[in-house]
């Protein structure tokens, strides 16, 4: 057996840790100084880390885990397909049972014609794959100028170069020479923080309204597609006005462009049904898959394709694109065991008639509280926004994320896995919550929001921009 051990002491872990081991989105000095948490263990909806905390994770990993941790079937099913087929290939006219069973799975469950898979290792190849199949695709139909893909501001997309460059993150676009060209970004549907006046839909209206504008501007004849997220995940949980995606929608009907629904964090049952495609009621020509397609147990993503879409890219001759891991077998049977527990356990219809309803009626309620300026939750991914003069929707005077932090050290030190986007406190817990689970939750964010409230207002700091 190998020597990874959980039994070292804490403060031993964390100074190799800090020594070794760079941390994706992390300050490393600020980190070495504090020690990262050490996560040891995990059943259901709890973590428990080296000093023996049982945590409630509230994000399901990084909004992932969605059937929950510690699944022995899912442990059973890798360990069979590792001695049957550990890995092979789908390249070069080859292919493999877990490839083919989850192909078809995924062709039953995702929503109209995507009736075709292209696999990926994660979400941020999946869309690095989407960028060079809508190009290739617009290519094949004598079109090769039409490469502009058009995203919004604050998107999240992934970490690669490409995947980052969809994104509309500027912190990230400020390291490493993003975005590559032929990228555009408009405006997101973020009424609590940009709405002003309007009202919602009439916001909403509005920011769809800016992909029809910027269609225009660059030229049809250049745009090849518009990706979007359902909700915006990592941008904070920005739920969009109700009139902003059937408006989306016709303009991508009314447009020679490809949709493209970014489900890497609303498929899989995260919004109440299986897909954010469902509950929104769009209709994409590609969907990025990834996160919840495996509840997080191995890595995997890919792209759902039309029948329009594939039968162009498979009359076009080679698709010079692929990864080593694309369909890895392991994955694959993880990826179905999964479906096949959220299926036949009813995980998802659980979430839309009784676990969702009631999470939602509990948080938002902490919309009572003085320093939250609106909660918001689809399904069983939410938001709330902290500020200091809620009538006014008032972001605080201090630099974005300053509160968000305090707000989320409070959560730390209460047991909960909360995070903060900026001064967003968001949530995405596993879908297998209990109804006591809600109470844990929303008793620890309550407790957390109020201790932050004080401090906040100790220091000084409860003031508007
Ligand atoms: C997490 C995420 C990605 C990237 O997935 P990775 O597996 O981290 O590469 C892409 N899109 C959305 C919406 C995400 O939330």
């Amino acid at each position: 057996m190998n020597m990874i051990t959980n039994h070292l002491p804490t403060k031993e872990l964390q100074a190799l840790d800090a020594a070794h081991h760079i941390h994706p989105f992390t300050a490393g000095a600020e980190l070495a100084k504090k020690g990262a948490r050490v996560i040891t263990g995990a059943r259901g909806v709890y973590l428990t880390d080296s000093d023996g905390n049982r945590i409630l994770d509230a994000m399901a990993g990084l909004w992932c885990v969605n059937i929950g941790y510690g699944r022995d079937e899912i442990a059973e099913v890798a360990a069979r397909q590792m001695r049957e087929l550990p890995y092979y290939n789908t390249f070069f006219q080859t292919t493999h049972v877990p490839a083919i069973a989850l192909a078809k799975k995924l062709a039953e469950l995702v929503p109209g014609d995507l009736n075709h898979v292209f696999y990926a290792g994660s979400g941020s190849e999946a869309n690095d794959t989407n960028i060079r199949l809508v190009r290739h695709y617009w290519a094949a139909r004598g079109k090769p100028e039409k490469k502009v893909i058009i995203s919004r501001k604050n998107a999240y997309h992934g970490s690669t170069v490409a995947a980052a460059s969809l994104g509309g993150m500027a912190a990230m676009h400020a390291q490493g020479g993003l975005p590559i060209p032929d990228i555009h970004h408009i405006d997101e549907p973020n009424w609590y923080a940009q709405g002003g006046d309007q009202s919602p839909d009439a916001f909403g209206l509005e920011r769809a309204r800016q992909l029809e504008r910027a269609i225009d501007e660059l030229g049809e004849d250049r745009v090849a597609a518009f990706i979007a997220e359902p909700i915006q995940g990592a941008g904070g949980v920005i739920i969009p006005p109700d009139s902003y995606w059937p408006e989306i929608q016709r303009i991508c009907d009314e447009r020679e462009i490809l949709l493209i629904a970014d489900e890497v964090i609303c498929g899989f049952g995260r919004t109440g049904n299986w897909f954010g495609s469902d509950t929104f009621s769009i209709r994409p020509d590609i969907m990025t898959i990834a996160k919840g397609l495996s509840s997080g147990y191995a890595p995997i993503g890919g792209s759902m394709v039309s029948d329009a879409v594939a039968q162009v890219i498979a009359e076009a001759g080679d698709f010079n694109h692929g990864y080593t891991y694309s369909g890895h077998p392991v994955s694959a049977a993880v990826a179905l065991e999964n479906l096949r527990i959220l299926e036949e356990e009813a995980i998802i219809d659980t979430v839309r008639d009784d676990i969702a309803p009631y999470l939602r009626e509990k948080w938002l309620q902490l919309a009572d509280h003085p320093m939250v300026g609106e909660a918001r939750i689809v399904g069983m991914v939410g938001s709330v926004a902290l500020s200091p003069d809620k009538a006014n929707r008032a972001p605080f005077a201090t630099p974005p994320g300053t509160i968000g932090t305090i707000c989320r050290d409070r959560c730390f030190a209460n047991n909960l896995v909360m995070r903060h986007v900026g001064d967003r406190m968001i949530i995405s817990p596993p879908l297998v919550l209990t109804r006591d689970d809600v109470d844990t939750l929303i008793e620890r964010a309550t407790r957390s929001i109020d201790e932050a409230y004080e401090q906040v207002k100790r220091k000084g700091l409860f003031t508007p921009a």
